[in-house]
C-alpha cells in the first residue's frame, strides 16, 4: 500500500489541511486544493508534542514497580472534550472513529492506518531537542485493550513542551532509563495526531507508538520537521551510526 501523509498547509481552524496529498518534486505534501497555490501557509510548529506508548501488562508491571507518577484519565470526560473541540472548529468528530464510537478534532498526519515498523524516536527528540522543545513532564495510567490475551495495557505519556513554563522534569536516574528503553527499537504502529489549537494549551500533537518491540533494525523512522513529520528511511552509515535521508 502507498504510504501517505496528508497536506501541510494550514487550513482554517488554524490546525493542519486534512485532505490526503500528493508527494511534490522538492519533497513536501500538498493537497489538490492547495498544490497549485503561490503563498503558502504551512501549518504552525505545535506548543506541546504528547509522545503516548501504548504497551501491554509487562510495560504495566514495569511502570507500577517505577516512581513514574500515575494517573487515572477519565476517558468519558477525555471523548466529550474532543467532541467540544470538533464542535468548536467545525469539523466532524465521528469521521476517523466510525467503528469504535470515538471523537476526534484533529487530523491523523499519516492517515488512518497510519504507518508501521517505525523506528524508535532518540533521534526525533533529538531534532526536537535541537528546535528548542524540551521534556517537561511523564506520567503513565492503566488501560484496558481489545486484546482478549492480553486486556490490561499501559499507555505511557510523555509531554515535550517548547515555551515559557514552570514544569521541569523530575524523574530519578533509574525512571528515566526505563522510560528511554521505549524511545529506542521499533514500533508496530505509529500515528501523528495534528490537533486545532487550543485556547489553554495552544497546538498539541500526539503522537502514539503501539506495539514496542525492542529491536529488529527498522528501515525508516521519525522525524519531527518543525512538526509537519515525515517517516524518512535510515541509511545505515556504520554500524553505530546513522543518517537520514528524505
Ligand atoms: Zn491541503
Amino acid at each position: 500500500m502507498e504510504e501517505r501523509n496528508n497536506c501541510v498547509e494550514m487550513d482554517e481552524t488554524g490546525g493542519r489541511c486534512p485532505q490526503p496529498a500528493l508527494k511534490t518534486p522538492d519533497g513536501t505534501f500538498f493537497c489538490i486544493k492547495h498544490l497549485g497555490l503561490k503563498d503558502h501557509k504551512i501549518a504552525s510548529p505545535p506548543n506541546w508534542v504528547l509522545f503516548q506508548v501504548y504497551g501491554g501488562e509487562s510495560m504495566g508491571e514495569r511502570l507500577s514497580a517505577s516512581g513514574i507518577f500515575k494517573t487515572d484519565p477519565d476517558r468519558d470526560q477525555i471523548d466529550e472534550n474532543h467532541l467540544a473541540d470538533a464542535q468548536r472548529v467545525g469539523r466532524y468528530a465521528h469521521k476517523y472513529f466510525k467503528f469504535f464510537k470515538k471523537n476526534a478534532s484533529g487530523v491523523p498526519i499519516f492517515g488512518e492506518g497510519g504507518r508501521h515498523n517505525v523506528g524508535g524516536i532518540t533521534e526525533c527528540i533529538a531534532e526536537m531537542n535541537g528546535a528548542g522543545y524540551r521534556w517537561v513532564n511523564v506520567h503513565w495510567y492503566e488501560r484496558e485493550t481489545k486484546n482478549k490475551k492480553n486486556p490490561r495495557g499501559a499507555t505511557l505519556v510523555c509531554g515535550f513542551f517548547k515555551g515559557e513554563i514552570e514544569q521541569s522534569l523530575s524523574l530519578s536516574a533509574s525512571d528515566e532509563e526505563l522510560v528511554r528503553d521505549y524511545f529506542k527499537g521499533t514500533y508496530q504502529h505509529l500515528h501523528v495526531w495534528n490537533n486545532p489549537p487550543d485556547p489553554e494549551d495552544g497546538i498539541v500533537h500526539a503522537v502514539l507508538l503501539i506495539g514496542h518491540q525492542e529491536n529488529n533494525n527498522p528501515k525508516k523512522d521519525l522525524r519531527f520537521v518543525d512538526g509537519l513529520w515525515f517517516v524518512a528511511p535510515v541509511v545505515v552509515i556504520q554500524a553505530t551510526e546513522k543518517l537520514s535521508v528524505s
